[in-house]
């Protein structure tokens, strides 16, 4: 699929941010590279007694922070290149929302509708049995997550295998996040990816002075969107544009797309794809059996939520979008950036967009590890430091809250903030502050956004680098 080495695309990119910072080549060159890659093939003994052999991989690109931590895909286009490529995003995302990890990615070559439930759960847990057997995964080692064509079910095979073979199993909950929240995971994490694409494009909008440059109006109420895929992903950036008052006029999956300027209500295109297994022929829309020509559809804000290369040299001067926002790993190549910002686009980067995955899944790390359940211990304390600082803050301001707001903190003293609710604005928290981090940054060097975020992530790496004393 790829013209060009996707890793070689995240190094020119890189490259381009690389030369605006004074770290040493040498360290620059250990960022960049990705530490570690394993191949593995396996037999699979499908349901009518055939063996397909499969082909699967892990990533490690950077141990500046352990565990490493990233996504897991199954797609046909899997391949060595792309898990390094993915694995080297992860590195810059987590450096850019202050996440902890170094960056990694899996994959395991399969289109998965090619095989039933029971091989896909083999599959996966043989994967699962490979990576441990080298010494690829485990909650201080390397933690996957959902990614493309994988979900919580998957991550429910992987913690159980991995519990069954491991040396520590009280913390083996920890070995993989995105699971059932049956199983240890966390409300908010299905959905986080596309939240967080939210919360990227509502800062964006919110910003008067690039909103005027492009023409726009402040805000997301009003403007027009264009979908690519409607998984995981763009489903949730969708869903949560729609809630602020956006128009989704377009979307693309890959049996085609649909048009409809006047909008369309999301959970009616999905009823009619699950009862006719496809967006084609809803009511009232146009078609689109080419969907990559959706891409190209008159809109404020293009959401590529699929896959990568997605826009490239041969049809980025005809995307007529004012703002594309990045949800999925590497849907612009680089020559195809470069146009987009020679001529005034807007690009939101996925090595920030797309980062409140990485970010909930900390959150159901930590929670793991601590094995408390969200809030028992510290739930009445804060509720009461916080009636504390609201008497103070009377005192010190002369005047008194009102009922409501007394009600509401002490009602929090007898139940306490939900998970949910804690999950979603510690994930808002992150994603404002750091588009507030690469937008000053980008300003600061009259620079993109996507070069502003690599320098954020670069300088951030290799203070981890000298602060660990490796290098003297
Ligand atoms: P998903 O499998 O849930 O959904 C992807 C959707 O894209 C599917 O519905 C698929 O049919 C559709 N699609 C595939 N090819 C297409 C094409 N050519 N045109 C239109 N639609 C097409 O995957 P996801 O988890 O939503 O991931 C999407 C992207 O977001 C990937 O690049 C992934 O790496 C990235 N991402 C995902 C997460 C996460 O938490 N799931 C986190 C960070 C980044």
């Amino acid at each position: 699929m790829h013209q060009t080495s996707f890793f070689a695309e995240v190094n020119k990119m890189f490259a381009r941010a690389a030369q605006y910072t004074k770290h040493p080549p040498g360290l620059l060159e250990q960022i960049q590279n990705c530490n570690s890659v394993y191949h593995m093939s396996f037999p699979l003994l499908r349901d009518d007694g055939s063996i397909d052999v499969i082909d699967a991989y892990r990533a490690e690109h950077s141990h500046h922070m352990q565990p490493t931590k990233g996504g897991i895909r199954y797609a046909p286009s899997v391949n060595a290149d792309e898990v390094m490529a993915l694995a080297a995003l992860m590195s810059y995302k987590c450096a850019i929302v202050d996440v902890p990890y170094g960056g990694a990615k899996g994959g395991i070559c399969i289109d998965r509708q090619d095989y039933s439930q029971s091989e896909l759960e083999r599959i996966t847990r043989r994967y699962t049995f490979e990576l441990s057997k080298k010494n690829f995964i485990g909650p201080g080692i390397d933690v996957p997550a959902p990614d493309y064509g994988t979900s919580s079910i998957e991550m429910s095979w992987i913690f159980d295998t991995y519990r069954s073979i491991a040396d520590n199993p009280l913390d083996a909950l920890a070995c993989v996040t995105g699971k059932p929240v049956g199983m240890g995971g966390v409300r908010g994490r299905t959905e986080a990816t596309g939240r967080g694409v939210f919360f990227g494009i509502r800062e964006a909008c919110d910003i008067e002075e690039d909103m005027h440059a492009l023409g726009l109006s402040v805000g997301v109420e009003g403007k027009s969107v264009v979908i690519q895929g409607l998984g995981n992903v763009g489903y949730h950036t969708a869903l949560y544009l729609e809630q602020a008052g956006a128009k989704v006029i377009g979307i693309a999956e890959y049996e085609g797309g649909v048009y409809n300027p006047e909008g369309f209500l999301l959970e009616d295109i999905v009823s009619h794809r699950k009862e006719t297994k496809s967006i084609l022929n809803f009511p009232g829309a146009q078609n689109f059996t080419d969907s990559a020509k959706v891409l190209e559809l008159e809109c404020d804000i293009l959401v590529p939520a699929a896959l990568e290369s997605q826009i490239r040299s041969d049809n980025v001067s005809r995307i007529q979008a004012k703002i594309i926002a990045e949800a999925a790993n590497g849907p612009i190549t680089s020559s195809a950036d470069q146009w987009l910002i020679e001529n005034g686009v807007l690009v939101i980067p996925d090595v920030y967009l797309n980062a409140g995955g990485v970010t909930v899944s900390y959150f159901e790390w930590l929670r793991n590890l601590s094995h408390v359940r969200h809030g028992r211990m510290s739930r009445r304390r804060e509720a009461h430091n916080a009636l504390q600082i609201l008497e103070t803050v009377q005192g010190l301001v002369g005047k008194k809250f009102d009922s409501e707001t007394i009600s509401g903190i002490e009602s929090s003293l007898a139940f306490g903030a939900s998970e949910a609710d804690l999950v979603d604005s510690g994930l808002e928290d992150t994603m404002v502050g750091a588009y507030h981090e690469i937008h000053e940054k980008s300003r600061s060097h009259n620079l993109d956004l996507r070069t502003g975020a690599f320098i954020n992530a670069i300088d951030k790496i290799a203070q981890g680098y000298l602060r660990s004393g490796i290098f003297p």
